[in-house]
């Protein structure tokens, strides 16, 4: 038996040459994707603009989605973390944030099952890599939040499971897909990348105008290479040129993210560092405070230290902001995903 069309992550004329086969016009094509993308139905029956006979015609040959949410939590602060399992078996995570302050819904997508990074103080890289997530997959991580919720997302971040720049060309094409068919603006998509130069470089060719996030943690050589392995293969030296190479191309301001570890990476001499090194490029400053995972024994720094880098950073005339800590009561915070089942 030839397998069934999945309706979820195909563009327009994809979804027309299904309704081809079925000799109906391309004004159907245009419904379905709109229920697809922007109404976020579960189902065909749900697609109610179009006849009952044309439905059932429909369901033979095709379905919305393959994907199932094998866990749901919600945390007492709004978040909602989703465990999704793919046909294969395999799963990942997705998490929507809502800040209350703003109408904005943020869901914070993986484009890998495990990682093969493996920075030391996160839970993902602990699994290893398993595999890459097709761009279809990609997209439906998306498509479940707005299923289950009824909710219209507004920005996405690759920084959930998975390294984006080691699975470039689906990452693209989902989020040329977040862009045309979901309509979201560019500037509201953003790459969460821990530095694979020559991705970074091929991404400023690209003139993109998402945002690039660049995971540094460390303010030299010597203590980056303790946290994240891949220093070795792209050092920070190397790094930088590749981000102002960026800037130059593109004309974006990077934002860089800097994990806090206390007594590791969080001192008045590393700030200091940090500002040396940042000084010529063109970015704002995302401090993280470390979440903790079961693996090691890093720790989170008090608040008053957090503050005290925050303010020494701001000296340095950049815009520096403390992510908040969004779902640690769940483990959906940043570095907790491991699409583990309990
Ligand atoms: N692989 C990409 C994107 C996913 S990780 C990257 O590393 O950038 C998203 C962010 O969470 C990264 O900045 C990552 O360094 C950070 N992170 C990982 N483990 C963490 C932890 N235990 N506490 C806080 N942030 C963590
Ligand atoms: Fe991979 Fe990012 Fe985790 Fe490092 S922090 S292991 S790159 S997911």
């Amino acid at each position: 038996m030839s397998s069934m069309h999945v309706l979820s992550g195909l563009n327009l004329e994809e979804i027309e040459s299904v309704t081809s086969q079925l000799g109906a016009s391309k004004f159907r094509a245009r419904q379905i994707h709109n229920w697809i993308y922007l109404k976020s139905v579960s189902s065909i029956d749900e697609m109610t603009d179009l006849s009952k006979k044309f439905r059932d015609e429909l369901n033979k040959v095709a379905k919305v989605s393959e994907i199932k949410i094998k866990v749901k939590q919600e945390s007492a602060d709004g978040t909602i973390k989703y465990l999704l399992e793919y046909p294969d078996g395999e799963c990942v995570e997705t998490v929507l944030m809502r800040f209350d302050n703003r109408a904005n819904l943020t869901a914070c997508v993986s484009s890998q099952v495990g990682c093969a990074v493996n920075c030391s103080f996160c839970a993902t890289g602990k699994r290893g890599f398993i595999r890459n997530l097709t761009y279809k997959e990609i997209v439906e991580q998306v498509l479940t939040i707005q299923r289950d919720t009824g909710l219209k997302v507004t920005n996405i971040v690759f920084m959930g499971q998975g390294e984006p720049l080691l699975n470039l060309d689906n990452v693209l094409k989902a989020m040329q897909i977040f862009n045309e068919d979901f309509q979201i603006g560019a500037r509201r998509l953003t790459v969460s990348t821990s530095g694979i130069i020559p991705k970074i470089r091929a991404l400023a060719d690209l003139d993109m105008q998402s945002t690039l996030a660049l995971s540094l943690h460390a303010p030299n050589h010597e203590i980056r290479s303790k946290l994240m392995m891949i220093e070795e293969k792209y050092p920070m030296d190397e790094l930088k040129k590749a981000l102002k190479y960026y800037v130059d191309k593109t004309g974006r301001r990077i934002t860089i993210e800097y994990l806090l570890i206390k007594n590791l990476n969080d001192t008045a001499e590393c700030a200091k560092q940090l500002a040396i090194y940042l000084k010529d490029v063109k970015c704002n400053i995302n401090l993280i405070p470390y979440n903790p995972t079961e693996k090691n024994d890093y720790q989170r720094p008090s608040n008053n230290s957090i503050m005290k880098f925050k303010y020494l950073m701001e000296h340095s005339g950049k815009k520096v902001t403390v992510r908040l800590e969004r779902g640690a009561d769940i483990d959906a915070a940043c570095g907790q995903l491991r699409g583990k089942v309990d």
